[in-house]
């Protein structure tokens, strides 16, 4: 079953395999650190999640790396806002950030690379591209001439006409119609934090961060570079540019993109006020897992629209899901066997994840609901665990009213049933303890 992604470069499925052997090098923009991230947010660091878990049941071995963006218009605002100094500030939201991931059953990456780390890549590359003229200093900082990029526009299929050649925009965010010459760098500011480098003191801008990292821990090309729709122009577009312009090879083979959580119709997002973060779903009773359930409900190129009413609906069916796991039957190696050409089925179809939850519910054995919960990553392995524990605790207590009616024999026999579970019994003056056998 060859695993086919939607590639936003082409735009078309193509069947993935990584370019060396049975790595793929998989760069995903992270959060920008200025405040907590929202659920929309969240959605595309589920996607990624989701793609990282269908690739390792592949049979991939999958080296990811995370930006967090830690220097940028929006980080320093919000730094001098709160009268912080900016590592504090920013320091603050990234803990908040990886709480998240971790309450979200999102596996780690191999590393979360911060921008204020690799200030020095970002010179580099810098410095390469005036060399190659491709950059050019103003009297406000070093500005990429999109004119000397042949391909620039072509990812985000801007036509020649609505580049505004000459043109230069010095914002780190800005829309498809200003497509003009792009800052690299930012040359000092009164209050600001500045770096020094052989062009003149001062900050990157935000594009250049993820080529920089990128090509610094993965090499050029990456397989697989993700983010959420709203990237593609112009950080994708710019990311593209910076490095091939630099380095003079392909930057990325496949860019995955995942499509937005709306909310009344409209992207959620902080500047238009419509957000929620884990925080508010969570003082409404509701768990982080309730949200990724939500996810899972459509498919990443899909918009997904979020309501309370949803999001309800999502608990219910978790918890309905976690009780079905707890009473279902062993599987037999047979129906496991078909379960999971099933699974890898749906999922290798451009990670049909809703057909995977169809799968689940069809389901009857135990064996199968774990084997798909690798992906969907609602925790129900553990339920397993949290069960057989309380299982044990029942024994426990029932033996220790054998002894107290001094009933030795049935008392033995239950802590020999105990043993086969793998765990010791000892006997403290506080009661009767558990004590995994290592
Ligand atoms: P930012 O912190 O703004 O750089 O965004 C972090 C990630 O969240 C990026 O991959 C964005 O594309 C993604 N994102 C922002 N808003 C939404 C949304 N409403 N739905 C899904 N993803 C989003
Ligand atoms: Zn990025």
């Amino acid at each position: 079953m060859p695993l086919k992604l939607y590639n936003a470069l082409s735009r078309k499925k193509e069947n993935f395999k990584p370019l060396k052997g049975k790595t793929v090098s998989f760069y995903a923009c992270g959060p920008t650190v200025y405040d907590f991230v929202h659920i929309g947010n969240l959605r595309t660091f589920i996607f990624d999640d989701l793609l990282r878990r269908t690739l390792e049941l592949n049979g991939y071995r999958v080296r990811e790396i995370m930006n967090l963006t830690d220097v940028d218009d929006k980080t320093i605002r919000g730094a001098k806002d709160s009268g912080k100094k900016l590592k504090d500030y920013t320091l603050f939201y990234e803990k908040s950030f990886l709480a998240d991931v971790d309450s979200l059953n999102i596996l780690p990456s191999e590393k979360y690379t911060r921008a204020t780390d690799h200030i020095r890549e970002m010179i580099k590359i810098t410095d390469i591209l005036l060399k190659k003229q491709v950059a050019y200093k103003t009297k406000d900082g070093i500005y990429f001439d999109i004119s000397k990029f042949k391909n620039y526009g072509k990812f985000s299929r801007l036509k020649a006409r609505e580049l505004k050649i000459g043109a230069r925009v010095s914002s780190d965010e800005y829309e498809k119609n200003n497509a003009q010459d792009f800052a690299l760098w930012k040359f000092k500011k009164e209050n600001e934090p500045s770096w020094a480098a052989p062009f003149g003191e001062g900050r990157p801008g935000w594009h250049i961060e993820c080529s920089a990292m990128s090509v610094k821990y993965l090499g050029m090309p990456i397989d697989i570079h993700t983010g959420g729709v709203d990237l593609i122009f112009p950080h994708h577009e710019n990311e593209i540019a910076q490095a091939e312009a630099a380095y003079g090879k392909k930057f990325v083979r496949f860019f995955v993109e995942g499509e937005h959580l709306n909310i009344g119709g409209k992207k959620m997002a902080k500047s238009l006020g419509n957000i929620y973060t884990l925080q508010d779903i969570q003082s409404r009773g509701f768990e982080s897992l309730d949200f990724r359930y939500l996810t899972l409900t459509a498919r990443y190129r899909s918009p997904l629209s979020f309501t309370w009413e949803s999001l309800s609906a999502a608990r219910n069916a978790r918890k309905k899901l976690e009780g079905k796991t707890i009473s279902a039957p062993k599987s037999g190696a047979k129906v496991l066997r078909k379960f999971r050409v099933e699974l890898l089925t749906a999922i290798n179809d451009d990670l049909n994840i809703p057909k995977a939850l169809a799968l689940v519910w069809k389901a009857k054995g135990k064996d199968e609901i774990l084997y798909a919960d690798k992906i969907l990553g609602l925790g129900l392995d553990k339920l397993k665990k949290v069960r057989a524990n309380i299982e044990l605790e029942k024994l426990l207590r029932k033996r220790e009213v054998l002894r107290k009616g001094k009933k030795w024999r049935e008392a033995d026999a239950i802590r020999n049933r105990i043993l086969e579970d793998g765990y010791i019994i000892e006997d403290t003056p506080g009661g009767a303890k558990l004590r995994k056998v290592s």
